[in-house]
């Protein structure tokens, strides 16, 4: 389909495989953060289209065409949907950059490949999922085993950082499990979820399996969590919001899966490769304008190398590109909105008023759109808002540490521990700091995101869960014992 004829749509609500208006109808601009204009309009969803679209989840969930879906079928079935993705290709990343502000180019090598291939990824664990036997020590004669089944209707809720890649790494788990689904995308970019949405229908996923509906956190969000006939929440978003699903899920103890914030550690030690290790942590903190929930925030630079890495990192902050999304030598886009804008800034301004040394941007860029500059901060410590809280953007702190015992004590002073990057070719220290460091992945002399194969979740207040791999899909299923007197 044609992008510009994509975006004049009035776009619905996806229930029960029909595309329908909201009970009661009302509308939420998608607005280009490159430029500020509206480019879209899509439906706000009440809490009655929330019971709409649960009603229709559990009814697909006992629905034959469903239940008694073949693993092989449910396979395929995933497939066609990363091939429909990778054939529309093009056209996803347009939706995606238009609407979050990323570069194109990240979009379609980053967005939307991965989205192609966590749906393959997942495909593959369709047939692949086992119960066991048991020997029971109770007297008597039994046949006894466990098999694994769906945990039923989930709520999906994703944030807008990486929107089509989020959606299929919730929406993948939950059909290969044979879960059926309600969905429900940021309100900043809920774009390319509906145009997902196109493309499930056509890849034949049965009308009521996935749901879509579309609106404000705290209305469409805030209903599903707290929805009696809604048995899992999976959500991705800021650690407030994690704490408030906490309550809102006790009413029927919904199982809950959050991958929440990061303020994730760069460490540097003397002896690393430096070209690497100071490409990684530019990268690390600028990808996606740091909209990146394991961005690495926090730089910590053994203190022999500190002046060589600020000085070259700074060099690469400047060179950076900052520019619309469109461009094909745009390296950084856009913060996603005004109102996140202004919050990275006053972060930056709050953190230069508690003492802390601006290196390099800080500011604002331009008068259209929402871009801000790569910034570096020195001359921070510990107890700065700049240090402790996600700002979400370009920000990077910056500290020396001394030796390995001081870095491990300012890397894990911190109440997230989502990632941790560390740079050294010395094989103990990397093995020391991968078991002292308190996170839920460790990477070393390596920067870049998850891999569908390893599981992915926080530590500490960074989550509950993990996503992908076995781990991941385990969440999405439950175990039930069966015990037979022979
Ligand atoms: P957020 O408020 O946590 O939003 C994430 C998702 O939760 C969105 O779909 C949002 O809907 C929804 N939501 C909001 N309030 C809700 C509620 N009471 N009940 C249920 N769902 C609710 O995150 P944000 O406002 O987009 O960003 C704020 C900060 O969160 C960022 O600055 C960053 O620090 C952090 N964040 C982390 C991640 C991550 O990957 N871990 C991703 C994004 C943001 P609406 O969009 O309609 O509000
Ligand atoms: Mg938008």
């Amino acid at each position: 389909m044609n992008v510009e004829k994509f975006l004049s749509k009035q776009h619905k609500l996806l229930i029960d495989g029909q595309w329908v208006e909201p009970k009661k109808p009302d509308t939420h601009p998608s607005i280009n953060p490159a430029t500020g204009e509206v480019i879209s309009e899509f439906a706000k969803a009440s809490a009655e289209d929330v019971d709409h679209a649960v009603e229709a989840a559990n009814r697909a969930l006992s629905n034959p065409v469903w239940a008694t879906m073949l693993p092989n079928a449910r396979s395929k079935l995933l497939w066609r949907i990363a091939d429909l993705i990778e054939e529309n290709a093009d056209e996803l990343a347009e939706i995606e950059m238009l609407d979050q502000g990323k570069p194109r180019s990240f979009a379609r090598r980053g967005d939307v490949a991965g989205a192609a291939e966590t749906f393959r990824y997942f495909a593959g664990w369709c047939g692949k999922l086992y119960g066991k036997t048991a020997d029971l020590s109770k007297p008597g004669n039994f046949h006894a085993y466990t098999v694994k089944e769906p945990v039923g209707v989930v709520g999906l809720i994703i944030p807008w950082n990486f929107p089509l890649l989020m959606a299929a790494w919730k929406l993948a788990p939950a059909l290969a499990s044979g879960c059926t689904s309600i969905l429900k995308p940021a309100e900043e970019t809920s774009l390319s979820a509906l145009r997902l949405g196109e493309l499930l229908a056509q890849a034949g996923v049965p009308a009521g399996v996935v749901n879509i509906v579309t609106g404000l956190g705290t209305i469409v969000g805030a209903a599903l969590a707290a929805h009696p006939q809604v048995n899992k929440i999976s959500f991705t978003g800021s650690t407030a919001v994690g704490k408030n699903l906490l309550y809102a899920a006790s009413g029927n103890l919904k199982k809950l899966s959050l991958e929440l914030g990061g303020k994730s550690p760069n460490i540097i030690f003397a002896d690393a490769d430096l070209d690497k290790a100071i490409a990684g942590a530019a990268m690390g903190i600028f990808m996606n304008a740091g909209q990146v929930c394991a961005a690495g925030s926090r730089l910590y630079v053994q203190d022999s190398v500190f002046d060589e890495v600020m000085e070259r990192l700074t060099a690469l902050a400047k060179a950076t590109k900052v520019g619309p999304g469109s461009l094909a030598d745009t390296q950084m886009g856009p913060l996603v909105s005004e109102q996140h804008r202004n919050k990275v800034s006053s972060y930056v301004q709050k953190g230069i008023q508690d003492g802390a040394k601006l290196i390099t941007g800080g500011s604002a860029i331009g008068n259209q759109g929402y871009f801000f500059e790569p910034t570096i901060l020195t001359d921070t410590s510990s107890d700065m808002s700049v240090v402790r809280d996600e700002i979400f953007g370009p920000v990077l702190v910056a500290q020396s540490f001394e030796d390995f015992n001081e870095m491990v004590k300012l890397a894990n002073d911190s109440i997230y521990g989502l990632s941790a990057t560390v740079w050294t070719s010395d094989l103990t220290t990397a093995h020391l700091a991968a078991k002292a460091i308190q996170a839920g992945t460790v990477k070393i002399n390596t920067g870049g995101g998850p891999d569908n194969n390893m599981p992915f979740g926080g530590y500490k207040q960074s989550g509950w869960g993990r996503e992908f791999s076995n781990e991941g899909l385990e969440l999405y299923l439950q175990t039930k014992s069966v015990i037979i007197e022979l």
